[in-house]
């Protein structure tokens, strides 16, 4: 029998969210309501993705420089070595460093072509994500986040491959692995023995994704090489013209599987948010988590 750590505030769970840079007007005011909504919560970090191929460095750059500037939120900046030298990468971390960013979540990739097609590093630039945790910790005294694949990233010959991928990342600077989403607990369960026994010993944070639209997210699982179960389909079925039941059961799915993550001793979390914090809220709710009054006022 499990003691539910569930049933209970738990005071240590820790939170973070991911954002992705605005493409319109619409999309940006939509974004600072999620971050302003979430941001009393007190999340450990908040941070800002980069577009594929490196197509959004500019839009990334100024969401993050608005968070560092305007919330007391501490931003970091996903960033990836496709299509620019090191160089260009280098002025992007100085950037971040004057600008007050002190985390960058570095990542080799995908082409601009999309996933599937064959990553080439650019012949001046980062090899890999491992060249770039180096580069950037070169540069200064970032905080330093990498990716963790608890069911193999899609180009992987094995677990056993992704884990010496993240062993060289350790190596090169990492301190933290934030993991692609998943939505069987075990997956993820058995993935942190599988790294602790091979000597991985830094924070392993599970990715939750709140299935804001069933569609959507088995399409990005089967990109993103996670599976979705059959009881998960099984949940959405029915739903596809019915979004009030759907945000309903996205909520309860979701508050079912980070509590069930709970009772089995996990407290660090970080919310793939869409950019919508209503699902996040609520969870982050359920896990005992109250906006703080004076930053809520503010
Ligand atoms: P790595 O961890 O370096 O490698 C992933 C796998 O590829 C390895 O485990 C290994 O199997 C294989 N591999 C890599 N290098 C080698 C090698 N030298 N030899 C053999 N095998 C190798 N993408 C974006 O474009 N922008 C983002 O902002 C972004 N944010 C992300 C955030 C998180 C938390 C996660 C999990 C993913 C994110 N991605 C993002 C997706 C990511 O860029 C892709 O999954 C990409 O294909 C791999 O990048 P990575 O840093 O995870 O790769």
């Amino acid at each position: 029998d499990f003691p539910r750590a569930s049933r209970t505030i738990c005071p240590d769970i820790r939170v973070s969210f991911e954002f992705f840079p605005p493409k319109t007007v619409a999309m940006e005011a939509t974004l600072w309501e999620s971050i302003f909504r979430l941001a009393p919560l007190r999340p450990s970090f908040v941070s800002v993705t980069y577009g594929a191929g490196g197509t959004t460095r500019e839009r990334t750059h100024a969401t993050v420089a608005r968070i560092a500037r305007e919330t007391i939120v501490k931003p970091a900046a996903h960033l990836t070595c496709v299509a620019a030298t090191r160089d260009e990468i280098d002025e992007i971390v100085k950037g971040y460093w004057e600008a007050g960013v002190r985390h960058i979540v570095a990542l080799r990739g995908d082409p601009q072509d999309g996933v599937g097609a064959k990553f080439r590093p650019h012949p001046q630039g980062y090899e890999n994500s491992a060249a770039l945790v180096a580069g950037v910790r070169r540069i200064a005294d970032f905080e330093v986040s990498v990716s963790a694949y608890p069911e193999r990233h899609p180009e992987s010959a094995s677990v056993e491959a992704d884990v010496d991928v993240l062993k060289a990342k350790i190596d090169a600077g990492a301190t933290r692995a934030i993991t692609q989403f998943f939505f069987e607990n075990e997956c993820y369960l058995r993935y942190l023995d599988k790294v602790r026994s091979k000597g991985v010993d830094i924070p392993i944070i599970p990715g939750i994704v709140p299935v804001q639209s069933f569609k959507q997210t088995a399409n990005f699982a089967a990109r993103a090489g996670a599976s979705v179960p059959q009881w998960l389909a099984d949940r959405f079925e029915g739903l596809d013209d019915d979004p009030q039941t759907r945000r309903l059961v996205a909520a309860t799915v979701a508050a079912e599987q980070v509590l069930d993550l709970v009772d089995r001793g996990v407290r660090d979390f970080h919310f793939y948010t869409m950019n919508r914090a209503d699902l996040v809220y609520a969870i982050c709710h359920l896990l005992g988590l109250r906006p703080n009054p004076e930053q809520k006022a503010a």
